[in-house]
């Protein structure tokens, strides 16, 4: 046994080798003009083979170790042995590989070439129950909700939009009491129709100085504060002994500091990485200077509700949370059945591990006349901050009276009514009450007329128990704690008769038709601009930790760990900020948004200086040679806030310029790459110093001119799985590797003469793009897309590209910032002669369309990677010259989906099934899409990934709408005071990815799962390779050709979320800590659709740490940590293999 394998391996090395060479001279003795895409085929497949060469060796690494550990007298390693020559997958067999190629040469008619990919990785076990499984067990399904609810709009009295309530009499005495938990609040935006900072030296502070005061005078006072990027500004600003005092207060109970995130994020728009981003940085600062733990979540104002924060909380330690933005119609439904406290479980989670306990607030709003009760009128008169003289009043015309003995009778007898009237909507004898509103108890007077008025009411419900109801202030925590005391259940655990809920809570509506589905869209440059940073702010993350850890193990100087530290904190807190729920969402007046812009332009500019540096540090071959800010520029400029990204040019010459690509994801990259250089004809060679194939294109100022100083640069990459590879680009006057492209312009549009490149005009009534997989077919009257042929089965499917314009009602209450009320159903967009033009080569091809308001481009990667399988899709988006105006992108395609349902995502962490109502308005079947969305029939799925956070819709079978822009004259009443008239032009970027499945999905399944394709094509999609051109006429120390710190690649369906640099301390300046957190999520995926020729293993969730980060890192401990980072959950084993479960998101605290 032990020689046999020895022999194979080593046999199995040689022959892989000699083919290679073998091969390659048949590919440059056969390559002609006329083969371009053969050429590129069996280069393409060369790299392939490169790189399965490079796998191999890593098998065959591992039998010699096994086969040294068997001489020694190990005998399970005969078993391990076995799985690891059983993992080796068929697209790795050399015979295989061979004859495709062969046949590729051979064929020299494009159009005839069907490809025939080899066997995929085969997903097994707990993935594929997700999607196959039964759902999980709920007692409320939201979508089932949906179904069976009128939506009707009833007028309910005092409660507009419920009933008249009633309580038997008597029902609370002394015997059993209604316990009452006033909770005083203040609802801090960090920034809305101010500044961040202004409202925080004009508001903010004041309010958090005041409750300090307030609570540490009276030990029974309480109050609920959120925001940490506030908290932080306003405790660097105490004393030692108030620091001391607030500390106290937070440990003692008094003040609540509820879920602990930067700010209160949107739930709609934001992605998960963002909001466990924002969550890591609020937790870890109010951990860091007061050691407290949130335990409970507060969010009274997002403008809708996702169970991923739910999911985020729970990971997070948290047990109970609180919602407020509920659709009218679906809370008066809950009320009606004393369901507005429930579990709220995950769609995918069967065991129900992540339940946790929600609070859903009753009423229309979070303000006091909306909280004490259904009668506003009444609990107005209960918000003594409205008595006069003072700036608020009662629009119901009766104002507070100030609580005096004579008085306390009968003002405590009409609020208790409205308690219990409130208690009899709920199942428990507890009651939440929560006493505030915006930037409230900013004034000393508020807060003694607060809690002194209120205190009156406590103490004389204490001496007349009779009346059944025991009232104080207290916190949301006491609260939840209370609930659990009464059913005798534990903190964090299912209250008996609770009901559990899955499913989620958008589109909200406050009133009549107005869906707030608007804010889905607006300022849409911002969701891309926020985007494009999180992924930055990603890799920055990455790479500073990658850095230091290397500088601090080898005992090196030079990097500038604390420096870059600084930059990264400073990075986080902006884009944390712009989490916030007047942020991302587009909703806050357009200095505001100035505003916003500016700290994010400071975030990426900071992303860029960590990355470029710490690329720098990590690509020289000897790393004192490392200068800060010396050799490499990052190839992304971006001139300020609102403007679109420029690309470095590199200025090639007839000596090699160096460019770095670094890869932060945790699987190896075979992708195309785009730089902007200085001269046409140029050759790039790849790390091992062979002349690879490239192709360039013009780069146009105007849609038929062509630059003559810049030019496109596209080859096809490797680079491995957490590490970087050099490239190298020389000026060559004849450079046999490189193509030039094709320029075809149809329709219209003057070709200009004595360029490089060659330009045709045509006419025809359609024209097609094909590469490896796909064959994309165009209309020659408007160049959209109009069909794709998938070449694997030959079929053609409809894909039909176009745009369509909404209006704005009129009315009183018409289309704003948040909501979206349209004049009726979309038209299209009237597309006449637009210049259309095709740039075809060898590597890449594209098609861009000019129509008014839209540059709109569809690009073909002819690559085996993941780019090859689907569309790029790119838009410019500008309709500064329109009013109340909204434009979208739709796709028609012949995908049956039964009963008009689309998945959509939440915050690119879960999928969830929806459907179009009849019954509803347009602006309810418009639902958030921060990554995706598809339809599916039993055959075929339809996905379009996308790089931004949009709107999007299925009004239609077989349809998906993408809303990209809107522009809106008026205010829509909901305290913005403003329309959304700042337009820019804007970018946005998306992925057509069309699969066939193999087994038709499962009925009746109310989530789904992308394939493990998409969710690759995903990943590619928005964490682009980063690009690290070097300086011009910079001289070059030796770097290194290619570095990877992982010694394994991760599983295909394990990603990187992060590894995250943990500050030392909160005391004094920010500096760099030991160690780094470690993110891994494992994706769900739909096994239902096969996959083919991935480079990435499948290992059932098994990760084996220790062997994970390459020697270079050598870890040395690792702690399994809440999600947050602020629960220990002790030490994991380093050399056993860690399992982890499918949805599931893992921290680690890592000891190098
Ligand atoms: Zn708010």
């Amino acid at each position: 046994m032990k020689k046999y394998v020895v022999v194979w391996g080593a046999t199995f090395f040689v022959v892989v080798c000699v083919s290679l060479y073998l091969m390659m001279e048949t590919v440059s003795t056969n390559m002609g003009k006329s083969q371009d895409l053969d050429a590129r085929l069996v280069e393409d497949k060369i790299a392939r083979i490169r790189s399965d060469i490079s796998k191999n060796q890593q098998t065959i690494r591992e039998i010699k170790d096994y086969v040294r550990s068997m001489s020694q007298g190990d005998k399970s390693v005969l078993n391990k042995l076995q799985s690891v020559l059983d993992q080796q997958e068929p697209e790795v067999k050399l015979d295989d590989l061979l004859n495709v190629n062969k046949d590729k040469v051979k064929d020299t008619d494009n159009t005839a070439l069907v490809f025939h990919p080899k066997g995929g990785v085969k997903l097994s076990g707990d993935t594929c129950s997700l999607a196959e499984g039964p759902n999980p067990k709920s007692d409320i399904q939201m979508l089932r909700v949906y179904e069976n609810l009128k939506f009707e709009n009833p007028d309910g009295g005092a409660w507009k939009q419920g009933w008249r309530v009633t309580y038997p009499e008597g029902k609370w005495n002394a015997d059993n009491m209604l316990h009452v938990f006033v909770l005083p609040h203040s609802h801090t935006d960090p920034g809305w129709v101010k500044k961040f900072m202004d409202y925080y030296t004009q508001q903010t502070k004041p309010i958090l100085d005041n409750v300090l005061n307030f609570l540490a005078a009276d030990s029974r006072r309480r109050f609920i504060y959120a925001e940490l990027s506030f908290f932080s500004l306003w405790w660097e600003s105490l004393s030692a002994d108030k620091r001391d005092t607030t500390k106290r207060l937070i440990n003692n109970g008094q003040l609540e500091i509820a879920t602990g995130g930067w700010v209160m994020n949107d739930e709609a728009n934001a992605h998960f990485a963002a909001m466990v981003d924002q969550l890591i940085e609020g937790n870890q600062y109010l951990h860091g200077v007061t050691g407290f733990s949130p335990k409970s979540g507060w969010a009274v104002d997002p403008f809708g509700y996702s169970p991923t924060m739910a999911y985020l909380l729970k990971r997070s330690g948290v047990s109970g949370m609180l919602m407020q933005r509920v659709h009218y119609v679906l809370k008066k439904h809950l009320a009606k059945n004393k369901n507005l406290e429930f579990m709220w479980r995950q769609l995918w989670d069967t065991e129900g591990s992540s339940d946790i306990l929600c609070h859903a607030m009753p009423f229309y709003s979070y303000d006091i006349p909306h909280t004490c009760g259904p009668d506003p009128k009444i609990c107005c008169q209960f918000d003594f901050a409205r008595m006069s003289p003072g700036p608020y009043s009662c629009p119901w015309r009766v104002p507070p009276q100030a609580i005096t003995e004579s008085n306390v009778a009968e003002r405590t007898a009409l609020l208790i009514d409205q308690y219990k009237k409130k208690a009899s909507l709920y199942g428990s004898n507890a009651l939440f009450i929560p006493l505030g509103d915006d930037f409230r108890y900013d004034k000393a007077n508020e807060c003694e007329r607060q809690f002194d008025n209120y205190q009156k009411i406590f103490d004389y419900l204490d001496k007349n128990p009779q009346l059944g109801v025991r009232a104080k202030f207290g916190t949301l925590t006491e609260y939840f704690n209370k609930i659990h005391e009464l059913s005798g259940s534990q903190p964090g655990s299912k209250p008996p008769d609770y009901p559990v809920l899955t499913g989620d809570f958008f589109t909200y509506a406050d009133k009549d038709d107005h869906y707030w589905s608007g804010y889905f869209t607006s300022r849409p440059f911002q969701k891309q601009l926020d985007r494009h940073i999180e992924t930055n702010l990603r890799s920055a993350e990455i790479a500073l930790s990658l850095a230091s850890v290397y500088q601090e193990k080898h005992r090196l100087t030079g990097f500038p760990v604390d420096q870059m530290m600084q930059l990264l904190v400073e990075a986080r807190r902006n884009l944390g900020l712009f989490q916030h729920h007047d942020g991302i969402t587009g909703t806050a007046k357009d200095f505001v948004v100035v505003d916003y812009g500016e700290r994010l332009l400071t975030a990426e500019n900071n992303c860029k200086t960590i990355i470029a540096e710490a690329v720098a540090f990590i690509s020289m071959a000897t790393k004192s040679d490392y200068k800060q800010s010396r050799f490499f520029d990052f190839d992304e400029i971006r001139k300020s806030h609102d403007s679109l990204i420029k690309r470095n040019v590199l200025q090639v010459t007839t000596r090699p310029s160096s460019v770095i690509l670094y890869n932060s994801l945790g699987h190896p990259r075979h992708e195309v790459i785009n730089l902007h250089v200085s001269d046409p004809n140029v050759e790039v060679t790849d790390s091992q110093g062979r002349v690879i194939s490239s192709q360039t294109d013009p780069y146009w100022t105007e849609p038929t001119t062509m630059s003559e100083g810049r030019f496109k640069l596209f080859f096809v990459a490797e680079v491995p799985a957490l590490g970087i590879t050099r490239y190298q680009i020389t000026q060559k006057e004849r450079g046999s590797h490189n193509s030039l492209s094709k320029v075809t312009f149809y329709n219209s549009g003057e070709p200009s003469s004595d360029s490089a490149f060659s330009v045709e005009r045509k006419s025809s009534v359609e024209f097609s793009l094909e590469n490896l997989y796909l064959k994309a077919t165009f209309s020659g009257t408007n160049g959209l897309l109009k069909t794709v042929m998938t070449k694997s089965t030959g079929d053609t499917h409809r894909s039909e590209v176009s745009f369509q314009t909404y209006g704005a009602r009129s009315g009183k209450e018409r289309s704003g910032a948040y909501l979206f009320i349209p004049d009726g159903p979309a038209k299209p967009l009237r597309v006449s002669h637009p210049v259309i033009r095709v740039v075809r080569g060898p590597i890449v091809s594209e098609v861009s369309v000019f129509i008014n308001h839209v540059q709109h481009v569809v690009r073909l990667h002819n690559t085996t990677g993941l780019d090859g399988r689907s569309l790029d899709v790119f838009n410019l988006v500008d309709i500064r010259n329109e009013v109340n105006y909204e434009l979208s992108m739709k796709i028609i395609t012949d995908v049956q989906n039964s009963k008009q349902e689309v998945y959509t995502d939440l915050n690119g962490f879960q999928m969830i099934k929806r459907k179009t109502f009849d019954k509803l308005p347009i602006q309810a079947n418009v639902y958030p899409m921060p990554a995706s969305a598809f339809i599916e029939d039993d055959k075929t799925r339809f996905s379009v990934l996308t790089a931004q956070s949009l709107g999007v819709a299925s009004l239609h079978k077989g349809e998906i709408q993408v809303m990209l822009d809107r522009t809106l004259n008026q205010d829509d009443m909901r305290g913005m005071g403003q329309g959304v008239r700042d337009n820019k032009p804007t970018p946005n970027r998306f992925r057509i990815l069309i699969e066939q499945r193999s087994s038709p999905p499962v009925k009746d399944k109310l989530t789904g799962f992308p394939s493990l394709e998409a969710h690759l094509s995903y990943l590619q999609l928005v964490h682009k390779i980063n690009i690290l051109p070097q300086k011009s006429s910079v001289s070059m120390p030796p770097l290194l050709s290619q570095h990877s710190f992982l010694s394994v690649p991760l599983p295909c369906d394990v990603h990187l979320l992060n590894l995250r640099s943990l500050q030392k301390s909160y005391d004094g300046p920010i500096t760099r800590g030991d160690d780094s957190a470690l993110l891994l999520h494992r994706v769900g995926v739909d096994c239902g659709i096969p996959n083919t020729d991935l480079q990435c293993t499948y290992t059932q969730g098994r990760v084996r740490l220790r062997e994970l980060f390459s020697d270079a890192l050598g870890v040395r401990e690792i702690r399994r940590m809440s999600l947050t980072l602020l629960h220990d959950k002790g030490p994991t084993s380093l050399d056993s293999d860690l399992t982890l479960d499918p949805m599931e998101i893992y921290s680690f605290k890592v000891k190098w």
